[in-house]
């Protein structure tokens, strides 16, 4: 890193127009393997708990993955630690769970499994839960939410190994705390649906790089489609203008956790669309910062309008790079 960027490491993270921001970063191995930089960011925004499990050769038990969330939990007990439940399916393939699906994209993801194992949601969360006993700054987050009912449904089988747990931990003193429960914006048709699903959940996190494949019908990891894979079209643009907009009418908070977050372009697209938190890469963050330190949200908004009204990605590319360029 340049000693620009980290000269402003310890300095309050603010647009010159005096916007305050906060930056979380993304995990996936355990905390010491991550070697996160904690000090930098207000706590994790996610952690891809699908990671330990691909790294194995059977699903960890309740105590191994109580073990490891504690340890994430414990690595900053005093930031809040955003874990999601279990992400798999798709582009994250269990070698000790396959599944053949034609179309795996459109197929058996995320809470659509957990849901239809019950049983592996109930571990993991239990797992959670316990891991949180006396730390408490747990939150869990629902992966691939397409409908209320599967936030009813994970909500009611949180609530059952809440039950469970208290029930074992009773007569020992110690406190279980219910954590706040979000869920991942990443599937198109939430972008109808936030009225409802404010109702039913705490936060909101915005998966950028999900919501951009199913909203252009471009598979991330194809290389033969991926010059069309481009979160700066002018519909994604949209969305995500929509959603935010939507999140603050229903008093929920929103965060950013794709991969556009770590982006310098994109950073500035979401600030003048009015988010105000994100959550990527740690290599990303001290960059972020220092684009955030060098912007007024007051010029990003004329930006934004300018590429709202964009035919396709790459004009909108071109305006935003322009306006980097003149940024520094
Ligand atoms: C996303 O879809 O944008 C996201 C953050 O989740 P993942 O990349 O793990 O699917
Ligand atoms: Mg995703």
């Amino acid at each position: 890193l340049s000693d620009r960027i980290l000269e402003q490491a310890h300095l309050p993270c603010v647009t010159l127009d005096d916007y305050p921001v906060s930056l979380f970063i993304n995990a996936g191995l355990s905390a010491e393997m991550e070697n996160t930089n904690f000090t930098y960011g207000e706590g994790v925004g996610l952690y891809r708990t699908e990671v330990p499990f691909m790294l194995r050769e059977r699903f960890p038990s309740e105590k191994e993955q109580m073990t490891l969330y504690r340890e994430m939990l414990q690595s900053a007990p005093s930031k809040p630690i955003t874990m999601r439940t279990l992400d798999v399916g798709g582009d994250k393939p269990l070698p000790y769970f396959p599944i053949n699906e034609e179309n795996p994209f459109l197929g058996w993801r995320g809470v659509r499994l957990t849901l239809d194992h019950p049983e592996i949601f109930l571990v993991q969360v239990r797992a959670m839960l316990r891991a949180n006993i006396g730390i408490g700054n747990l939150q869990i987050m629902l992966p691939m939410v397409t409908s209320v009912s599967e936030v009813s449904e994970s909500k009611r089988l949180i609530k059952q190994a809440f039950h469970e747990v208290s029930e074992e931990i009773s007569g020992t003193g110690k406190i279980l705390e219910m954590p706040k429960i979000g869920v991942m914006l990443e599937v198109p048709a939430v972008i109808y649906q936030i009225p409802q699903l404010a109702k039913k959940v705490d936060f909101f996190s915005v998966g950028s790089n999900d919501l951009t494949q199913y909203l252009l019908a471009v598979d991330r990891n194809n290389a033969r489609v991926s010059g069309l894979y481009d979160s700066y079209h002018p519909a994604v643009l949209a969305a995500l203008n929509s959603l935010v907009a939507d999140a603050n009418l229903h008093e929920t908070p929103i965060t950013v956790c794709g991969e556009l977050a770590g982006e310098p372009g994109g950073i500035i697209l979401l600030l003048a669309m009015g988010y105000n938190k994100f959550s990527m890469n740690s290599h990303n963050l001290l960059k972020i910062k220092w684009v955030i330190r060098s912007v007024t949200v007051a010029q990003a908004r004329v930006l934004l309008k300018e590429v709202l009204s964009c035919d396709d990605p790459k004009q909108v590319r071109e305006q935003v790079n322009q306006y980097l360029d003149s940024v520094g």
